[in-house]
């Protein structure tokens, strides 16, 4: 290990026990360090293990494999000096705002005069100067946001984890506390040595980062890294960062892409979960994308921003439509098929037709379903049923959210009836 190693992770896996015996892996083979002085991002969409890793990192949660080494010693409990920022804080609500960051010092048993001092220098530090006798109630999220980081600051750790400590924030009160934050970091006026920040939020990731890694979901593991060698303070609008931008896009839906062609872990039968993406979101990026300016090809970057999607939301509509055959997603582009092209074209009636063409043929479950009620005598049956099949695949989430945009997409290409109150598939109105 280096001199200059805060951190390790090595060969990490984690896999949780499932109800029929088996066990879901959530991380698998996960590497990673941390230098001192660095910030190191983690970028990956919800649900690919992001928030597992940092627990097994701060020692909250062991790992079914692999070791964690903080500082040369292998982490198998509460680290001290790994302090952790959360989306957002649990603060009491009965507790001022020197109590609350007080409490984070409770562990540490240090004499009452100097708790008082550590915390009153933090919450200075944090931009609360004025504010220590107020309650949670009186502040605003951001300034509650502020106590948080004030909370994990004080017991001056060597290593901040922080996961997606902004994204509960509205856009400005975020940029303000990033920009706040970065200031402090580069004057060197933070008590901490390294910084793992856990994002989904591309330009965040460029803004705050050093290193980014791109996190894969199921299982959770790292497919690449990138430096990200712009001074700072960095400027959204400079040439480098947007270029910078840009090729993060490019890499991630590449990824995605190899991803989503090679048969899954789970083969890409009726065991591949889905995204419940709803049919408007569908139709509606089916035209963006057909429309001017893009006439059938867009720039992710350029077209998430001018829907104003934010890109955990616009990856997993992209899927849907290069799953469905509708559109290819290569180096940042989104590009339209033949078959969505004709999409675009059609009114409700012919896209209806493309879309229920699409499920038969691409997605295993959707046409699973059809198939076994055409074969049930009373062309009907229970949404238990195919939940029971998918959680032995999935999770219990996964496979809600799995059967909600199944039911969502075959409504829509009327392949199939779904009723919410009794939970019953049918072929009821179909064609
Ligand atoms: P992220 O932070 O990237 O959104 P998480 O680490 O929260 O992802 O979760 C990754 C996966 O692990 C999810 O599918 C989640 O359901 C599962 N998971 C997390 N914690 C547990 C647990 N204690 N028991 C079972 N499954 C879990
Ligand atoms: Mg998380």
């Amino acid at each position: 290990m280096d001199a200059d190693t805060l951190l390790e992770v090595n060969q990490v896996g984690r896999a949780f026990p499932r109800p029929g015996g088996s066990e879901l892996v959530v991380l698998d083979d996960v590497n990673l360090n941390l230098g001192d002085g660095e910030i190191v991002g983690l970028l990956g969409r919800s649900g690919s293990g992001k928030s597992t890793l940092l627990r097994i990192i701060s020692g909250l949660s062991p790992a079914t494999r692999g070791q964690v080494s903080y500082l040369g010693r292998t982490v198998d409990g509460p680290a001290h000096g790994i302090a952790m920022v959360f989306q957002s804080f649990a603060l009491f609500p009965w507790l001022t705002v020197l109590e609350n960051v007080q409490l984070g010092l409770e562990a540490l048993a240090l004499p009452p005069k100097e708790i008082r001092e550590r915390s009153l220098k933090a919450i200075d530090l944090i931009g609360l100067d004025g504010y220590e006798s107020a309650y949670p109630r009186e502040l605003s999220g951001g300034m509650r946001q502020r106590v948080g980081f004030a909370r994990a600051l004080v017991v001056h750790p060597n290593i901040l984890l922080m996961d997606e400590p902004f994204s509960a924030l509205d856009v400005l009160t975020a940029e303000n506390l990033r920009t706040d934050f970065l200031e402090l970091w580069s004057e060197g006026k933070l008590p901490i040595r390294g910084v793992i920040l856990v994002t989904h939020n591309i330009e965040e990731a460029v803004l705050m980062c050093d290193r980014v890694l791109l996190f894969s979901t199921n299982p959770g593991r790292i497919m690449s890294e990138i430096k990200i060698d712009l001074r700072q303070p960095r400027d959204r609008q400079d040439p480098a960062f947007i270029a910078m931008v840009d090729r993060l896009y490019a890499e991630m839906t590449a990824r995605r892409a190899e991803a989503a062609q090679r048969p899954g872990r789970y083969g890409s039968g009726i065991g591949s979960p889905l995204a419940p993406v709803s049919t408007n979101l569908i139709s509606g990026l089916i035209e963006a994308v057909a429309a001017a300016p893009y006439e059938g090809k867009a720039d992710l970057p350029d077209l998430t921003a001018d829907l104003q999607l934010e890109v955990d939301e616009l990856f997993p509509v992209a899927e849907a439509l290069q799953m469905l055959r509708l559109a290819e997603v290569e180096g940042g582009d989104i590009k339209l098929t033949h078959m969505g092209k004709l999409f675009a074209e059609k009114d409700t009636n012919g896209r209806k037709e493309i879309f229920s063409r699409a499920l038969m043929t691409h997605v295993a479950l959707a046409a699973h379903i059809r198939r076994i009620l055409d074969e049930r005598g009373s062309h009907t049956a229970p949404k238990s049923r195919f939940l029971d099949e998918l959680e032995d695949y999935m999770t219990a989430d996964a496979a809600e959210d799995t059967l909600r945009a199944v039911v969502a997409w075959g409504r829509f290409g009327e392949l199939f009836a779904y009723d919410d109150e009794n939970a019953m598939f049918s072929l009821e109105n179909p064609q």
